[in-house]
């Protein structure tokens, strides 16, 4: 594949991904975003433009930018939360897709400052386990990101204080699960305490169902070396 093909299939993602969070309602009017990093040439990802409603998001749209926050392509200035991406992506060379959405569980969790629980078994199986929210900070500074690299430590996802979610994956697809997942597993969690304390799941089938999150790392570090 060519550098250019390459752009052009991470910007497709980005388009479908971007549709998929509209569909499932995992955000409202422009907010979140979503980005990924081009295969060939990990110092660029392509990410969702500034106030562009996503059932008219073309390709064109996308932004190509360095993660040093150049944008070297796109016909749109990117998302004014663009430095939560490029410090990413600096800090954590593994990390391939992120997803940043204002889902109604989520922004729930966040406004409260909750921690989720281990208390379902896919949902651990896609972020690894309990997610935290993290410290506030405002919207587009790199503050935002030195609180959400600490609540990423091991995790899939976290709250970001009283606005939404972030998820990260070694790739988009589960970037995007990460952030889907925990949509549904913070409303199941929210519904439930209204019956009294919520069980957890045992630690050690934490531990055993989190291996199968940690495996997407060694998938994609494996195949950066070959
Ligand atoms: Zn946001």
């Amino acid at each position: 594949m060519s550098n250019s093909e390459a752009r052009q299939r991470a910007r497709g993602d980005v388009v479908l991904f971007s549709r998929r969070m509209q569909q499932e309602h995992l955000t409202y009017w422009t907010g979140g975003n979503i980005s990924r990093r081009v295969e060939g040439e990990p110092h660029l990802f392509a990410v969702t433009p500034t106030n562009t409603p996503y059932d008219t998001l073309e390709p064109d749209d996308v932004c190509i930018a360095t993660i040093d926050g150049e944008v070297v392509d796109g016909r749109k200035a990117p998302t004014s939360e663009f430095p939560l991406h490029t410090l990413m992506y600096r800090r954590r060379p593994e990390v391939g897709g992120i997803v940043h959405t204002h889902s109604i569980g989520a922004m729930t969790m966040a406004v409260l400052g909750w921690t989720l629980p281990p208390i379902l078994t896919g949902w651990v199986e896609a972020t690894g386990g309990a997610v935290v929210t993290a410290r506030y900070s405002r919207p587009g500074t790199e503050e935002m990101a030195d609180f959400t690299a600490e609540a990423l430590a091991d995790r899939g996802a976290c709250f970001l204080r009283h606005h939404g979610l972030l998820a990260i994956g070694a790739d988009l697809h589960h970037a995007y699960q990460a952030a889907s997942v925990t949509e549904g597993a913070a409303q199941v969690y929210l519904q439930a305490r209204a019956f009294g304390p919520v069980p957890e799941l045992p630690e050690e089938e934490v531990r055993w169902i989190a291996d199968d999150w940690r495996a997407q790392w060694k998938i994609a570090a494996e195949a950066s070396q070959s």
